[in-house]
């Protein structure tokens, strides 16, 4: 049984930070990138406000760069998903489909998926016409008409970026009053492609193959109508990565990784970084920063640990 000093859950912002840091305090950390290898910033098309890129850069290119970064110094980067874990017992143990890993600690860095209308048609279309991400089908639409759902930092985002393709970007948001950032409101109210649909939602999309059209709901009205689109944009926040530590780390109500100032979960020697433990700020900075305060936490724990006590023990304590 091999045991790896740190095993890093997640290959985004985060967990990218931390197996930088960790790969330079001589760890050999193991990353296991998770489905959607780099995380959020993989499926954005322009990052501007990561500091030290005065000209923005490329989701994609960031990405790239990141992870040459952590290779540099050691991280062992494995293309799998972690599906499976015990953190009651040491050391702590990971599942992926293709492996299996023993960890003296771990840095949980899984990230968030995109957040569900949960309305019908939605899962039925998808990939048909429903999406929730412009960046990678945004192409597709080449001149059509799509709408935008949400009315934050994202779905303002993918509604210019969507513009390159689409003739028509539609942004029906539940409110009067957008929670996007002042300059993105700025530029979408600029772009002629776009317009607002406010205070509504949408209770339906129809078929029958691809998306043809959505049924909409004004919430203060009452009203029902019936809008065509070719394609259904999906920008309504995230829930957490979580899942699979259930039962094991303490989550708040919604999910999310509960961790001290710290980074420190419940468990000695779990770490958590980034929006799986983040429902406020979810930035890539800030996650890259959680990051690497978790991989600094983790380089003294496993200090403190080899110098107290034998790395492998049955804990028969935690077990149960
Ligand atoms: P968000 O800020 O939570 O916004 C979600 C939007 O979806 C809100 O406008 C919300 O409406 C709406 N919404 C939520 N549930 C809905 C439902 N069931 N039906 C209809 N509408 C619903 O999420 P986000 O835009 O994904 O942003 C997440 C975080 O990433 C934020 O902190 C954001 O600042 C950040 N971010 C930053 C950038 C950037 O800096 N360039 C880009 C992307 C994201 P209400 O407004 O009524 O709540």
């Amino acid at each position: 049984m091999t045991v790896e000093n740190l095993v890093i859950i997640g290959s985004g912002p985060a967990g990218m930070a931390a197996a930088i840091y960790a790969g330079r305090a001589n760890l050999s950390p193991v990353v296991l990138t998770g489905a959607m290898v780099g995380g959020q910033p993989a499926i954005t098309n322009e990052i501007e406000n990561f500091p030290g890129f005065p000209d923005g850069i490329t989701g994609a290119e960031l990405v790239e760069r990141v992870h040459r970064q952590a290779e540099r110094f050691g991280a062992r980067m494995v293309y799998d998903e972690a599906i499976e874990v015990n953190l009651r017992v040491r050391p702590f143990w990971i599942k992926t489909y293709g492996a299996e890993y023993y960890a003296k600690a771990v840095i949980v860095a899984s990230g968030a998926s995109p957040r569900k209308l949960g309305v019908p048609g939605e899962v039925e279309f998808t990939g048909h016409g429903v999406s929730y991400c412009g960046t990678c089908d945004g192409f597709f639409f080449r001149g059509k008409e799509v709408v935008v759902v949400g009315g934050g930092d994202s779905a303002l985002e993918e509604a210019l970026f969507l513009t390159r393709y689409a003739t028509r970007v539609r942004i029906i948001h539940r409110r009067d009053q957008l929670r996007a950032s002042y300059i993105l409101q700025e530029r979408a109210r600029r772009n002629e492609k776009i317009e607002f649909i406010w205070n509504s939602v949408v209770t339906e999309i129809h078929g029958p193959q691809e998306v043809t059209a959505v049924t909409l709901r004004n919430v203060v009205t009452g009203e029902i109508s019936r809008l065509p689109t070719d394609g259904v944009f999906i920008f309504i926040g995230h829930t957490p990565n979580s899942e699979i530590f259930r039962g094991q780390l303490d989550m708040d109500e919604n999910g999310y990784i509960i961790t001290d100032k710290r980074t420190r979960t419940n468990i000695p020697g779990v770490f958590a970084a980034g929006e799986v433990a983040d429902p406020i700020f979810r930035q890539n900075i800030t996650s890259a920063g959680e990051g690497a305060r978790a991989a600094i936490e983790a380089t003294r724990w496993l200090a403190e640990l080899e110098a107290s006590m034998p790395a492998v023990v049955e804990d028969k304590a935690i077990q149960q």
